[in-house]
């Protein structure tokens, strides 16, 4: 997948760590529509139009709209589309807190 490929030269945790990424929600890898920037984002499932107990390992990108996040580079928030649910990171993140 193109997805994969992208993502060889981008730390994907560090990301999801960085403020820029917010504090809750579900990891998606997103890209915003205002400078095309691509980065990984927390929103909750209510912002995707989703279910707000949805199981995120069933989640697909596709069928999640926009979400509105702050973008650094466009200097304030904008919407952001989601390319991809990082529930490898979700994975990782619930393992760290058992
Ligand atoms: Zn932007």
């Amino acid at each position: 997948m193109s997805v994969d490929a992208d993502r060889d030269d981008r730390d994907l945790e560090g990301e999801l760590a960085s403020a820029n990424a917010g504090r809750r929600g579900i990891p998606v890898d997103a890209i915003c529509v205002g400078c095309g920037r691509t980065h990984v984002k927390r929103a909750s499932p209510e912002e995707m139009d989703q279910h707000p107990q949805v199981d995120p390992t069933t989640l697909e990108a596709t069928d999640c709209t926009s979400f509105k996040h702050v973008c650094y580079r466009c200097g304030g928030t904008e919407w952001w589309n989601p390319i991809a649910v990082l529930t490898g990171l979700l994975e990782h993140e619930r393992g760290e807190q058992e």
